[in-house]
């Protein structure tokens, strides 16, 4: 994947949600088609200091996933969103630890009281350590 489209709508969705949680993180599962994202699905944040670090529900991802192979069409889980507030709008060292699933791609937003960022997307390394930046077109 070269860059990752990301419609305006989703993006102020994504905005909102972060803006509404704050200050602990939002999440959200990213289901697009192709390298484009078509919806956001607002998942629980079940991490135990959700003002430091999130934990997308396991069960949110499962049921989604359910019903995206159920549909039989073109979406897929993507990857996901979280937001840093107080923070920076890049993988902090805590989410490094937490790759588990390399084929899916992060988005990550930070907030204030003053608003959102727009969101920057990254791509597991095939270390399964680090991340790669991933050009984000919003449109
Ligand atoms: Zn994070």
């Amino acid at each position: 994947m070269q860059a990752l489209l990301l419609p305006q709508a989703c993006a102020a969705e994504l905005a909102a949600l972060a803006q509404a949680a704050y200050p602990l993180e939002a999440c959200a599962l990213l289901v697009g088609v192709d390298a484009a994202v078509t919806r956001i699905v607002p998942a629980p944040n079940v991490a135990e200091q959700p003002a430091r670090s999130f934990e997308i529900d396991p069960g949110a991802q499962i049921r989604l996933r359910r019903a995206l192979r159920e549909a039989g069409g073109p979406e897929y889980l993507l990857g996901h969103w979280h937001s840093h507030p107080d923070g920076r709008a890049a993988p902090s060292a805590t989410d490094a630890a937490m790759i588990h699933e390399p084929a899916l791609i992060w988005l990550i937003s930070a907030v204030t009281t003053a608003g959102a960022s727009a969101p920057a997307a990254f791509l597991p390394q095939a270390d399964g350590k680090s991340f790669s930046p991933l050009a984000l077109h919003i449109d």
